[in-house]
């Protein structure tokens, strides 16, 4: 008899916890959509799904604003009125747009030029999805146009101007991150505690997965259904930036879209980089610093940042660990 209560107290107890935990209408929802050029996947817990939805909605909504205002593809976004002006005059933004550009140069400053978002100057040229790529007179030609001291901010106007013709910026490596930083301000907003926000490679997370890590891989730069590492991340970011996103192969050259600003060739010193970091944003722009540099200069870079690890993976296969990353010596 006594036994039996103890078991159905225990047993009510237990389902208590459920409802106490799992509140009717409480679930995981993920979506993904294709927005910015890019796959966007969103997934958050929410007591209430209905409102766990429309939560979705407005992060995707962002997706589309900021795309609208940032996209180099559509001639009425403020970025093509940069482009198609800033060369004869200054070009008056939004605080927003103003803003991203000015954080896009303070990371060209960190990174030794790596990052450039004047690097568009000669990466127009490139159309990897028809193996379309410059001659290397067109590429001298272009070049001169590739520099991130030729913008010129007037921060009390916000305007920008290009001190030089021909020049183009692109926001395509670090415009990911910011929205994603964006969707997860907007989800922050509605009181959400465990959610994931996805651009392309760049990803951040709000809390764990109630009481374990969320985990991400980090794929095999030649064959994606093998992981290399894996990854516990709780309310952090991290960036991937690889040579198999988008790219042709031609006479034993692999021409893909993260270029050294240079040289207007691809950037081939490592196959894939991963930065973590508290925002996507800042892993954003660090995450192509490798590609140019060199694995060795970028974990100098990295391991100078206290908030960021990086994880290389070389053009000989091994896998670089930032000093935070690297497990703890012997000794
Ligand atoms: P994803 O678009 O998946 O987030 P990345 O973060 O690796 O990929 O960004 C690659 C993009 O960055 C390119 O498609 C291009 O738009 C831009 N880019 C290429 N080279 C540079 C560079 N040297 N500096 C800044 N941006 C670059
Ligand atoms: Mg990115």
């Amino acid at each position: 008899m006594f036994e039996r209560f103890t078991k159905s107290v225990a047993m009510l107890a237990s389902f208590l916890g459920c409802i106490a935990w799992t509140p009717a209408n409480a679930a995981w929802q993920q979506r993904t959509q294709a927005i910015m050029g890019t796959r966007i996947a969103v997934e958050l817990w929410h007591d209430d799904a209905a409102k766990g939805e429309a939560a979705i909605d407005a992060v995707m909504a962002e997706m589309h604003r900021i795309d609208d205002l940032m996209s180099h593809y559509k001639p009425e976004s403020q970025l093509s009125h940069i482009n198609a002006r800033a060369a004869i005059a200054p070009v008056v933004v939004d605080r927003e747009l103003f803003d991203l550009i000015a954080q896009a140069l303070h990371f060209s400053e960190i990174t030794a030029g790596a990052f450039d978002i004047t690097y568009a100057s000669v990466g127009y040229l490139y159309d990897y999805r028809h193996h379309v790529k410059p001659s290397e007179l067109e590429i001298q030609a272009a070049l001169p146009g590739v520099n991130w001291r030729h913008i010129e901010l007037d921060r009390e106007k916000h305007s920008v101007r290009f001190a030089r013709p021909g020049m183009r910026i692109d926001l395509g490596g670090i415009g990911k991150g910011y929205a994603v930083d964006r969707g997860i301000a907007i989800l922050r907003a509605l009181g959400i505690e465990h959610a994931a926000v996805t651009a392309g490679g760049d990803t951040r997370i709000i809390g764990d997965r109630f009481g374990k890590p969320w985990i991400v891989g980090i794929r095999n730069p030649d064959d994606k259904s093998k992981i290399v590492t894996r990854m516990p991340l709780v309310d952090a970011a991290m960036s991937t930036s690889g040579d198999y996103e988008r790219y042709f192969d031609e006479g034993g050259v692999r021409y893909h879209h993260i270029i050294n600003p240079h040289t207007g060739h691809s950037a081939s010193l490592v196959r894939s980089a991963t930065i973590l970091g508290p925002t996507a944003t800042e892993t954003d722009g660090l995450s192509k610093t490798a590609f140019v540099l060199g694995p060795e200069k970028a974990l100098e870079i990295i391991d100078g940042l206290p908030q960021f690890d990086a994880i290389f993976v070389c053009n000989d296969g091994r896998v670089l660990y930032s000093k935070g990353l690297a497990p703890p010596s012997s000794h």
